[in-house]
């Protein structure tokens, strides 16, 4: 079983991190179809269009749902962040005051 990493969110973190997943042994799958004479195909093939289960690479918490394969490239509808005007520091959208200078976000 091999690892297959991409950059995601964190919801646990709260932050950006590296993402995993377990990826298919295909060398293996590859061996087991050729011994079931095919059979194996079918589970192959059911293991392979599975959603992935990814994990956090630092808390190693499950990452949910909307980070499926096809979610594209994270990062563009997940920078959802008030720059502060005064000291430029990239606060949470749900945060009233800057977290670096303590100044009123806009
Ligand atoms: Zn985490
Ligand atoms: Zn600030």
């Amino acid at each position: 079983m091999g690892f297959q990493e991409r950059p995601g969110y964190c919801s646990y973190c709260k932050k950006n991190t590296l993402i995993r997943a377990q990826t298919p042994n295909h060398v293996l799958h590859l061996i087991l179809s050729i011994v079931t004479s095919g059979l194996w195909l079918i589970v192959w093939i059911i293991l392979s269009i599975r959603v992935k289960e990814w994990h956090c690479g630092q808390c190693g918490q499950r990452i949910l749902a909307t980070f499926g394969d096809t979610a594209g490239v994270i990062g563009s509808h997940t920078k959802k962040i008030k720059e502060c005007i005064y000291c430029g520091a990239k606060n949470r959208l749900e945060d009233y005051t800057c977290m670096k200078c303590r100044k009123p976000l806009l």
